[in-house]
């Protein structure tokens, strides 16, 4: 699951797209694309296997005008990384072009419906099943874009964050998520969206984290609008993003990981600011203490979670037992979801996830829930899926991780544990 920029507005989207894409190839992939609705209303789609430099090598000498786009980095999950398989995919017309992040478990069948109704494949990935299914949709049911993406995901097994546009509809751009990261961005007269904030804070602090089956329309007109699967409108909670665009340059040093270790002794201040009470010998997490009934009450303690957050529940195992006397037990996310765990109403299940998106721990975080039990989450991302997810949790407050292999997150989750 790789990044996914939106833009409309009174800018070029193409620099805003580019840059965008840029500040998410932190989170790797294979292919890059951009869709953009040029001033001749035209929709243009560039895509190419690589890197963001591939494709911006593309687009030389070509068409990159419009103020309207959408902009991708793939990480192939259904076909191997070339560009035919690259996002931006238009859709059998060519009045459409869809970005996706996930996977579309059903993808098969529909296929095999668009097939039998005269639809072609131009390549071999889940994500191009979804730009024809949903203008099929939008033909039978003589229906507009929204209301099209609408009525197609209701239909749609799986994981995703799209965005769609539109050749006749300059004005629109239509997203949705289910089990992927999106996050909308509201500023003077233009919008945004992304995977995270990242590419959205240098031009507004104001955002909306999109929910699961939530569909967003941002334009030029109406703004910033969130409806569900069945078209009733929600109110987006706009919140103000607490990140500064330092935060995600590499400030003199060669490479992000160098800056984030000596990043580490302010960070791990943050992470324990306001809440250690020297005076009183004690220790203020008002997560722990609004629920500390359950807490002690524990008869089991679960921590869920993935790769280096895995191994700092298991010194958080090594913590709680010896200074609790509470029996933990640390198990792999992606183990969990997939098998029947015994979970009692008396366990509490402790989920930990730098980004609060990680996959397997946002569907164990579900798991755990269908059965009635407290969780609660350790997250650096404010207002990421896992916090959200979760009855109660605390922040690690370590700012923006951009390295690949954890940092000041792990030292920021062993202190907090
Ligand atoms: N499943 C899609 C593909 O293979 C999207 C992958 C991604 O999240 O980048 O193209």
């Amino acid at each position: 699951m790789c990044g996914i920029v939106g833009y409309i507005g009174h800018q070029d989207a193409y620099p805003i797209l580019i840059k965008g894409l840029r500040r998410l190839e932190y989170r790797g992939y294979d292919s890059a694309g951009v869709a953009l609705v040029s001033t001749a209303n035209e929709l243009n789609v560039y895509k190419s296997r690589g890197k963001v430099d591939d494709l911006e090598r593309q687009t030389q000498n070509k068409d990159i005008s419009g103020r309207a786009g959408i902009a991708h980095t793939r990480w192939a999950t259904h076909g191997e990384p070339n560009d035919a398989n690259a996002h931006p995919h238009y859709s059998q017309s060519k009045q459409l072009a869809l970005i996706h992040n996930g996977i579309i478990e059903n993808y098969l069948i529909l296929k095999q419906q668009l097939i039998q109704s005269g639809y072609e494949f131009r390549s071999s990935t889940d994500t191009e099943v979804l730009v024809h299914w949903i203008e099929y949709i939008k033909e039978t049911n003589r229906v507009d874009l929204q209301h099209a993406v609408q009525i197609a995901l209701r239909e749609v097994v799986g994981a995703f964050a799209i965005a769609v546009i539109e050749k006749n509809n300059p004005d629109t751009i239509i997203a949705a998520r289910r089990s992927s990261p999106l996050v909308g961005g509201v500023g003077e007269g233009e919008y945004f969206l992304a995977s995270d904030v990242s590419p959205i804070v240098e031009y507004t602090d104001r955002v909306v984290y999109v929910n699961d089956d939530e569909v967003v329309v941002i334009s030029r007109q109406n703004g910033l609008k969130v409806f569900n699967l069945n078209d009733i409108a929600q109110t987006p909670e706009i919140k103000k993003i607490e990140m500064s665009l330092s935060q995600l340059e590499k400030g003199g040093f060669p490479h992000f990981m160098l800056k984030e270790i000596y990043e580490q002794p302010q960070t791990l201040e943050n992470c324990m600011h306001g809440r250690i009470n020297v005076d009183a010998n004690h220790v203020v997490l008002a997560g722990v203490l609004d629920n500390q009934k359950k807490f002690l009450e524990a008869r089991r303690i679960i921590i869920v979670a993935c790769g280096t957050s895995w191994h700092a529940a298991l010194i958080g195992e090594h913590l709680i037992e010896d200074l609790c006397r509470i029996p933990v037990e640390v198990e792999y996310a992606s183990e969990f979801r997939y098998r029947n765990p015994v979970i009692n109403k008396d366990d509490i299940v402790i989920a930990i996830s730098q980004s609060g998106e990680t996959a397997d721990t946002l569907a164990a975080v579900e798991l755990a829930k269908s059965q009635g039990v407290f969780i609660y989450g350790i997250c650096n991302v404010v207002g990421s899926s896992i916090p959200r997810a979760t009855d109660s949790g605390s922040y690690i407050h370590v700012g923006p991780e951009i390295g690949v292999s954890s940092t000041k997150a792990i030292t920021g989750q062993v202190t907090l544990g």
